[in-house]
C-alpha cells in the first residue's frame, strides 16, 4: 500500500516520530518508561498541570458535576460551571464577553469558519500555529500568507485584497520560535483596513502580563473591539479546555455559528471548575513567573558560547537551531541518554531544514535543572 512507503520516507528522512510514554504526572522531573527523567519540553511554563489544588478542585467538583457533560451546550450541556469560568474569564481579561470550547485547536476553527467565508479574507503570519492554518484552508476564504512578521507585506496585501471581510490571524508568541508578534502594529493595520484580528495567545496566557493575563493585555489592548483573543487551559494553566473572549457582539455570533462550539459536547463541567481554579492560580503566580524569569535569564547567559544559533526569544520556548533532521535527532538522543528530555522539532512543524531542539522552561525547573542542562549541551555538541 502507498503509505507503507511514505511511512519508510519518514524513516529515511530522519523525520519518524517515536512516542515516549509518560508514567508520572507531567513535571519537570517524570518518569518514562521507568526512567525518572529532567524535562524540558512541556508547555507547563507555570508548573500547574500537578498542582494539588486542581486535582482538589477537580475532586471537589464532581459531585456537584457529574462527569460528563452529555450533550452540546445549545442542547442541554450548558452548565452553571461553565458560565462561572467565561463570566471570570472575561472580567480577568477585560474584555465583554468569553466562550469556552474544549481545545485550542477546535477554538481556532471555530472562531476563523465562524468569521470568515467565500467572499472573504484571511491574512496569515507564515509560522502560524497549524490550527490556525488548518482552520482558515477550512473557512473557505481566499488566504494570503504573510513573511513572517513582516507587517509591510501584511499591509501591501491588505490595500490589495477586495475581500468583502478581513481577518488578520496570528501567533501571540510563535510556538516554535518563542517570538512576540508586534501586536500594536497588527492592530493599526486592522484598524486602518478595517479587518478583524484574531490573536492567538497559546504561550504568552498566563506568563505575560501582571497577573498572566497574557500577551494582549501586557499590550494595553485589554478590550478592543476588533481583537479577539484566544488562549488554551493546557498550556501554561496546566488543565485542559479553551476559550476566546471578545466584544459582545462577537462572542454571540460565535455562539451561534462555531461549528466546533455547536457541534460536540461540551467541556465536562468538572474541567470548567478545574480551570477557574487554574485562572486563581495564575493571577496569584507572580513568584513563579518571576522564577521563570530568572531561569530564562540563566540559560541564555549559560549557554551564549554554544557553537549554534540560539533564536531571539525572551519567553520560556527556547530554540537552539540545529537545521539539519540527524543532528537534531542524535543531540536529543545523547541528552535522553543522560536523563535529559528536550524534544528535536523537525519539518514539518518548522520549515525545512530549520530543524532544532526546542528546550521549554518551567517554573518548576531548579537553578540547578538549567545547569545540569546547559552542562549537558555542551558535552553533546563539542
Ligand atoms: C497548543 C496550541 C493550540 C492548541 O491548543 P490546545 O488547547 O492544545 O488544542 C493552538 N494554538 C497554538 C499557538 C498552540 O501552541
Amino acid at each position: 500500500m502507498w503509505f507503507t512507503e511514505r511511512l519508510k520516507n519518514l524513516e529515511d528522512q530522519g523525520l519518524y516520530r517515536r512516542l515516549r510514554t509518560l508514567e508520572s504526572p507531567q513535571q519537570s522531573q517524570c518518569v518514562v518508561q521507568g526512567q525518572p527523567m529532567l524535562a524540558f519540553c512541556s508547555n507547563d511554563y507555570l508548573g500547574l498541570a500537578n498542582h494539588p489544588a486542581l486535582q482538589t478542585a477537580l475532586v471537589n467538583a464532581l459531585p456537584q458535576t457529574g462527569m460528563g457533560a452529555g450533550a452540546s451546550h445549545l442542547v442541554s450541556g450548558h452548565h452553571v460551571a461553565h458560565v462561572e469560568l467565561e463570566s471570570a474569564l472575561a472580567d480577568f481579561l477585560e474584555f465583554d464577553a468569553a466562550l469556552v470550547f474544549s481545545t485550542g485547536y477546535m477554538a481556532n476553527l471555530g472562531v476563523v469558519q465562524a468569521l470568515v467565508g467565500r467572499q472573504d479574507a484571511v491574512f496569515a503570519d507564515k509560522l502560524n500555529h497549524a490550527s490556525l492554518n488548518d482552520a482558515m484552508l477550512l473557512s473557505r476564504a481566499t488566504i494570503q500568507r504573510f513573511a513572517h512578521q513582516d507587517t509591510t507585506q501584511l499591509a501591501s496585501q491588505l490595500a490589495s485584497s477586495c475581500a468583502q471581510h478581513k481577518l488578520i490571524i496570528v501567533d501571540a508568541v510563535f510556538s516554535m520560535d518563542g517570538d512576540c508578534a508586534d501586536l500594536v502594529a497588527l492592530l493599526a493595520l486592522a484598524e486602518e483596513y478595517d479587518a478583524i484580528l484574531l490573536i492567538d495567545d497559546a504561550h504568552g496566557f498566563g506568563v505575560l502580563g501582571a497577573k498572566g493575563q497574557g500577551s494582549v493585555f501586557a499590550t494595553g489592548l485589554a478590550g478592543h473591539p476588533r481583537i479577539i483573543y484566544m488562549a488554551t487551559f493546557g498550556k501554561a494553566a496546566g488543565a485542559a479546555g479553551a476559550f476566546v473572549v471578545a466584544s459582545h457582539e462577537i462572542i454571540t455570533w460565535l455562539r451561534q455559528t462555531a461549528r466546533p462550539y455547536i457541534y460536540t459536547t461540551a467541556m465536562p463541567p468538572a474541567l470548567a471548575v478545574v480551570a477557574l481554579a487554574s485562572l486563581n492560580l495564575i493571577a496569584e503566580s507572580h513568584a513563579r513567573r518571576q522564577h521563570l524569569r530568572s531561569l530564562i535569564t540563566q540559560l541564555r547567559s549559560e549557554t551564549a558560547n554554544l557553537p549554534y544559533t540560539w533564536l531571539d526569544s525572551s519567553m520560556p520556548i527556547q530554540p537552539l537551531i540545529l537545521r539539519d533532521n540527524h543532528l537534531a535527532m542524535d543531540i536529543s538522543q545523547k541528552l535522553y541518554q543522560q536523563g535529559i528530555w528536550v524534544p528535536a522539532i523537525r519539518p514539518p512543524t518548522v520549515p525545512q531544514g530549520t530543524a532544532r531542539l526546542r528546550i521549554s522552561l518551567s517554573a518548576s525547573h531548579s537553578h540547578a535543572d538549567i545547569s545540569r542542562l546547559t552542562t549537558a549541551l555542551f558535552s553533546c555538541i563539542s
